[in-house]
């Protein structure tokens, strides 16, 4: 009798995987493009082998061949991470990027997401049908990452975050099985987990169901640019006005380097009113800004391409960025836009900027493992961008040295970080969390990945290196 060949289940599941699965023997060109991020830094560490999914069978074998492999799992959407959190030394990495699908229900306001799509992919498809969900302030932040990281977009100070609109998550959990986690059923925890555990999530997100909000007609723009060192006036005059703006506007301040080379303060105010009428009447409030002189005043109509297009040249795609954000009370910023203007003009690369961004929970958010929603009072975001063209060879130190220092100014005030965009340091990493919050995320970590298949938030990973 002829003997019956049988498959170890490594070759099982490698030959389910066929071409999805890239090795160290893969053509280098496929695994540069399967390993890329969106910052020019780009991380050493390499992980071992890659599975690009095409589905959610893809990922389930992949799960199941790391576990068969004794390979610890990371997973990249669309590497828009500011660390390239994805990449990880020794890792099986599971990269979603092909995951591209969108399905809108029109009256129900929702819309199922896969995790390869980005801010800008998804405003098409809602707006196209007259609905609206806050990507991020860029269009390229990738929608999926940025659920999970809690994501806070254009006027989620009004419509809620990013995960204050997720209804639901298909998952592939650590032992390769595919569950869909709602508020309602047994797996209603884990849906509290992917409010905003970012990349300390225990499973593979294949699916985001989002509730969607009406899209705002009347979106209008204001942009006013003052000297940098009004910067801490015109700081105090938002604060002074903030009880008379509506929630849904959105101000934001920024120290820049204006296209003359002169080091300025630009004050951004979206309305996103249902009116033009109704968003130039929101805008009046900031255009009394009585601070002198007033470089440049213009208020119009606008959209959220017009927005996004303003910060998207801010952060150009593989240039070297170095970022760290802290969210601080509205009564420290004044003092601190004053010291932080004496900083940026030490900035060593005109695309380096301060940002100040108002946040805060909308009322009566969805109670989620991200910070803001209902753990603080309306606060402002911090953060330091340290930006350079790849082609500044030996200045890039000196950018993520001006940074670190800039936010040396910041952190002594915050009342909470935000994992999304942090400088992943362990002190830091826990200020993204009420103790409350990150002893739940742990106790379900344990539950629902024992053996730690799939690798944390890059802080807690001992191979991380700055
Ligand atoms: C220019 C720029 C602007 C930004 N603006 C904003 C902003 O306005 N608001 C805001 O909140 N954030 C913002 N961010 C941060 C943003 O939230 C993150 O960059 C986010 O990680 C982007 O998502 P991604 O899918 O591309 O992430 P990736 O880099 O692909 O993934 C990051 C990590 O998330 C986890 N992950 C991603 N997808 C999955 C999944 N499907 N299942 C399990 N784990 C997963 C993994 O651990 C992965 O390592 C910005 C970042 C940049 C660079």
């Amino acid at each position: 009798m002829a003997a019956v060949e049988t498959q170890s289940p490594v070759d099982a599941l490698q030959k389910s995987l066929g071409n999805a699965l890239l090795t160290s023997a893969s053509p280098a060109e496929d695994l540069a493009a399967a390993t890329a991020v969106f910052n020019g830094f780009i991380p050493k560490r390499k992980p071992e082998e890659i599975v690009v999914a095409t589905g959610v069978a893809d990922v389930m074998a992949a799960v199941k061949y790391a576990n068969a492999k004794g390979l610890k799992v990371s997973v990249k959407a669309n590497g828009h991470h500011w660390q390239g959190s994805g990449l990880r030394e020794g890792s099986l990495l599971i990269n979603l990027e092909k995951l591209k699908g969108v399905r809108i229900d029109v009256e129900k306001k929702t819309a199922s997401v896969q995790p390869g799509v980005t801010a800008i992919d998804l405003h098409k498809e809602v707006s196209a049908v007259g609905l609206y969900f806050p990507g991020g302030h860029c269009p390229t932040v990738g929608i999926s990452g940025y659920t999970l990281n809690g994501g806070y977009g254009w006027n989620s100070g009004h419509v809620g975050s990013a995960s204050d609109h997720l209804i639901s998550i298909d998952v592939v959990l650590a032992d390769g099985s595919f569950v869909r986690a709602t508020d309602d059923n047994e797996y209603a925890d884990l849906l509290w987990a992917a409010r905003g555990a970012g990349q300390g999530f225990f499973g593979v997100v294949t699916c985001f169901e989002y509730r969607l909000d009406l899209l705002p007609r009347g979106i209008t723009l204001m942009q006013s640019v003052f000297p940098l060192d009004s910067a801490a006036d015109v700081i105090k005059f938002w604060n002074e006005k903030r009880a008379e703006l509506p929630s849904h506007m959105e101000v934001v301040t920024i120290m820049a380097t204006g296209p003359t080379g002169h080091r300025c303060t630009v004050f951004l105010g979206v309305s996103f009113a249902d009116t033009e009428e109704q968003g130039r009447k929101d805008l009046a409030v900031l255009e009394d800004c009585p601070v002198q002189p007033r470089l440049v005043h213009d208020v119009h109509p606008s959209d959220v391409y017009e927005i996004w297009g303003i910060l998207d040249k801010a952060f150009p795609k593989n240039w070297n960025m170095n970022v760290d954000v802290a969210v601080v009370p509205f009564e420290a910023t004044t003092d601190m836009a004053a010291s932080l203007a004496e900083h940026f003009k030490t900035s060593p690369s005109p695309l380096d900027h301060v940002l100040f961004a108002g946040i805060g929970p909308k009322a009566g958010s969805v109670k989620s493992a991200f910070s803001p929603e209902g753990n603080f009072e309306p606060a402002v975001y911090v953060g330091c961008y340290g930006i350079i063209e790849k082609i500044d060879v030996g200045k890039e130190q000196e950018v993520v040295d001006w940074t670190v220092k800039g936010q040396d100014l910041v952190w002594p005030h915050a009342v909470r970080g935000y994992v999304g965009e942090g400088r992943q340091e362990t002190a830091k990493l826990r200020r993204c969390y009420t103790p409350e919050a990150w002893d739940r995320l742990e106790e379900l970590r344990e539950k629902y990945d024992p053996a730690r298949l799939f690798l944390s938030w890059l802080a807690a990973d001992p191979t991380f290196v700055q």
